[in-house]
């Protein structure tokens, strides 16, 4: 067999190189590389202008930025998650003593499906940790009513929702605070980095503390903080991004129409439906493999690996099978069924504005021969 390149499920983003020099010599010149130099600052400022949100908290990575969402509404007790989503955003809940409550998803979204919110509130829940899933948008306004009625505060892991709009606005000015990742991965990385998108100027400021030790001046420390802030260089990489994002959605746009065409007439093979009102980030290219396609998913999932082709199957397992999680009784199987049937069919297919169309086609092309 020829040996033919390898392709992953992503590839991070890079603008050319030359491009990023002069951000480079501009923090040599400064010598400011960290606490809140000017690309800091710009990067917020660009950040919400362009996402459409008020104000916004840079962060060394998301995960943090979780960590410190939980605890900048002082979150505890219980907190209702989804066990469909990568690691970090159950494990935000445990680095804040804070137990998780896994709730089922909707099979259709992905998302944590609102009608089997209420059944898990007790006394001791606070909060809703809903993820927008594959950068598709949790049934926001169901669950707001719900946290409303109970008294709750929302924080949304919206690590894939960069960009996002729904009717024309932002997604991530829903909840009470949003949580975006720029890892080497997401749609808009900064190496790595995150951020809290923040409703107010006062909830941002505390946030600001919680992310520098806790220190308000040089002589106040309000709150056990962490070292949770963005360096220049990754700030520095935000600003260039920016000017290329555009570019980069467009491409993924098309990359994803390529793969919903090519599978569209074979009903054993899902792709999800993106409503009218969507501008979706194609973060994501899920493919759900039903029990009845003629070669099963963990087999695909295979095959294309023998071709070099290393698709994903994100999010399997799920979180609520790990370790820490699985004694919880929120974690029980027969509780989360449409996870567990999901995380058993899916495969996360290579989608990034590098992939070449000719590997795009090679890889259709071994897909639809499984389906005979
Ligand atoms: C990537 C990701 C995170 C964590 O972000 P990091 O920047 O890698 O720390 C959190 N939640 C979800 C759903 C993610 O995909």
């Amino acid at each position: 067999m020829i040996s033919q390149r390898p392709v992953f499920v992503t590839e991070p983003h890079l603008p050319p190189l030359q491009e990023f020099i002069p951000y480079l010599e501009k923090i040599w010149a400064s010598k400011r590389l960290t606490n809140g130099g000017p690309f800091h600052e710009q990067l917020e400022n660009e950040l919400a202008a362009y996402l459409g949100v008020r104000h916004l908290s840079l962060f060394a990575n998301g995960t943090l930025a979780l960590v410190t969402a939980l605890q900048a509404l002082r979150i505890g007790g219980e907190v209702i998650t989804t066990p469909y989503t990568f690691a970090a955003t159950a494990h935000s809940l445990l680095w804040n003593n804070i137990k998780p409550v896994f709730v089922d998803i909707d099979p259709d979204t992905c998302n944590l499906d609102p009608e089997r919110i209420e059944e898990a509130i007790t006394p001791a829940t606070t909060a809703i940790l809903p993820v927008h899933c594959y950068g598709l948008p949790c049934d926001v306004d169901r669950i707001q009513q719900i946290a409303d009625v109970y008294g709750l505060k929302v924080i949304y892991d919206a690590a894939h929702a960069f960009g996002v709009k729904k009717d024309g606005a932002s997604i991530l000015n829903h909840g009470d605070l949003a949580v975006l990742s720029f890892h080497a991965t997401k749609v808009l990385n900064t190496f790595e980095g995150g951020a809290i998108v923040c409703p107010d100027a006062k909830i941002k400021q505390r946030i600001d503390y919680l992310k520098n030790f806790g220190f308000a001046n040089e002589v106040t420390v309000v709150a056990p903080g962490i070292n949770g802030k963005m360096n220049e260089v990754c700030a520095a990489m935000g600003l260039l991004q920016l000017k290329h994002i555009d570019r980069a959605l467009e491409i993924r746009t098309a990359i994803h129409r390529r793969y919903q065409e090519a599978f569209k007439d074979i009903p054993t093979l899902r792709m999800q439906q993106v409503p009218a009102n969507l501008e979706w980030n194609h973060a994501y290219c899920p493919l759900f493999v039903h029990p009845d396609h003629p070669v099963g998913r963990d087999e695909l999932y295979a095959l294309l690996k023998s071709h070099q082709i290393h698709a994903r199957r994100y999010f399997y397992p799920l979180v609520s099978s790990f370790p820490m999680y699985r004694g919880l009784a929120s974690a029980a199987a027969e509780h989360l069924p449409n996870a567990h049937a999901l995380a058993e069919r899916v495969i996360c297919l290579p989608i990034y504005p590098t992939l070449q169309t000719e590997d795009q086609e090679r890889l259709i092309g071994i897909i639809l021969q499984t389906a005979r």
